[in-house]
Parts: C-alpha cells; sequence; structure tokens
C-alpha cells in the first residue's frame, strides 16, 4: 500500500509551515493514526535556541514523541542560511542519501507521515537537492503555506503554478496567521483576520478544485476542515 502522509512547504521561510504541521499531526493523532514526523534538514537551530521551540521537538512532541527526536531531524546546523551553506560554516556537507533514507524508520513506524521542507519549495536542501526535488521522490502531495498577510495571493499563486509545472501535486493551501492581531478594528478590510479570510476566498477562485484554508494565530484547527490522509494523487 502506498504510504500516506503529506510535505509541508512554503513561498518562503518563516511563513508558519510548522504551526500547520503541527495543527494537522495533532488532527490525525486525534483520528487515531499513528503520525510519523520528519523535517530532513534544520538550518538556524542556534545551540542557545531552547530545544522546545525548535520545528523538530514541536512535530515531535504534537504527533506524541513516537521513535526519537534524532530521528525527526537527523541533520541541524546552526548558521541561519540556507542548509548547504550553513553546513559548509561549520565544515560540514548536507548527507544526500541521508535526507531519502531519514524518511525510512518513520515510514515503517507510521500509519502516515507529516515532513516539513526548510525554507520554501524551490529552496535547497542540499548542494544538489531543492525541497522541490525531494518532495517529488518522496511522492506526497503538497501543503503550501503561506503567511497571511498582504501579497498572499500573489506569492500562492505563483507557487502553485511554478509546483505544477515542476511536476509536483499540490494538494492543499493554507494560509497561517503568523502573528497576534490583537488590537485592530473588526470589519475593517485591511484588519490581519478580515484580510487572511478574504484573500482565501480570492485564492479559492483562482484556484478550482484545491482546498484553501486558513490558520488563525494560535487556532487549535484548520478552517475548513481537511482530510489529510485522503490528498495523496
Ligand atoms: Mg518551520
Amino acid at each position: 500500500m502506498k504510504q500516506r502522509g503529506v510535505f509541508i512547504t512554503g513561498t518562503d521561510t518563516d511563513v508558519g509551515k510548522t504551526a500547520v504541521a503541527v495543527v494537522i499531526v495533532r488532527q490525525l493523532v486525534r483520528a487515531g493514526l499513528r503520525v510519523g514526523v520528519y523535517k530532513p534538514v534544520a538550518s538556524g537551530v542556534s545551540t542557545a535556541q531552547p530545544i522546545a521551540s525548535r520545528d523538530s521537538t514541536r512535530l515531535w512532541e504534537a504527533a506524541g514523541r513516537p521513535l526519537t527526536l534524532e530521528e525527526v531531524c537527523p541533520q541541524m546546523f546552526s548558521a541561519p542560511l540556507s542548509p548547504p551553506r550553513s553546513a559548509r560554516s561549520e565544515g560540514k556537507i548536507v548527507d544526500e542519501k541521508l535526507i531519502r533514507d531519514g524518511l525510512i524508520p518513520w515510514t515503517t513506524a507510521s500509519d502516515c507521515v507529516v515532513i516539513e521542507g526548510a525554507g520554501g519549495l524551490f529552496s535547497p536542501l542540499s548542494d544538489v537537492s531543492l525541497n522541490a526535488d525531494v518532495a517529488g521522490e518522496f511522492g506526497f502531495p503538497l501543503v503550501i503555506v503561506d503567511a497571511a498577510r498582504l501579497g498572499a495571493i500573489g506569492r500562492t499563486l505563483a507557487l502553485v503554478h511554478a509546483a505544477r509545472a515542476y511536476g509536483l501535486h499540490v494538494a492543499a493551501v493554507v494560509l497561517s496567521q503568523t502573528h497576534s492581531v490583537e488590537g485592530e478594528t473588526v470589519g475593517d478590510p485591511t484588519h490581519g483576520t478580515t484580510l487572511m479570510h478574504n484573500s482565501a476566498i480570492d485564492l479559492s477562485l483562482r484556484l478550482e478544485n484545491l482546498p484553501v484554508a486558513v490558520l488563525a494565530f494560535a487556532a487549535e484547527s484548520i478552517d475548513p476542515q481537511i482530510n489529510w490522509v485522503d490528498l495523496n494523487p
């Protein structure tokens, strides 16, 4: 049977991928599935940074601590640069084979796997591979995340079209509210939450048959609910 799962990617770095991944993982865990979590490589992981704030830790906790934290993200580098540049600054290189092989323990131990890429879809994971190359090899449908701020329509449409031209299956779009919007005037169309919902509507109209959802800041669920395990092409 084909492995179920999703590959969470973004229009850019820092657009809220981990927040979306964590909510998807929790939803799948609540549905009674054994959920694997995998981040092939991470950079900008400072030793000074509290371990709990790391993407890999957040994913692992959300999944109920399956396997080991090391297996969630087998390759971490500290400089806040692309992974290959970050590795090089430590005199290392990103292990191309380990990017692929690191998924194996998860496919055997889980009913479905939630993978979070590093940076945007066309950001490099290693000297050779982009996120898009690895996502294509893994064969999981893409969930494209963008930050729910002005520009989301253009950024998201550009990435959906580029992903499809690259031969990838885009399964859903999620606009992720990366900051609290307290204090803004409700009803104002420039208000963060109104802008997020309107952007999702405008994207839906332009992306036929593609679910477009939103994740409000610190929300427990993605709206509307999506069945993440049945997205496989
Ligand atoms: Mg992240």
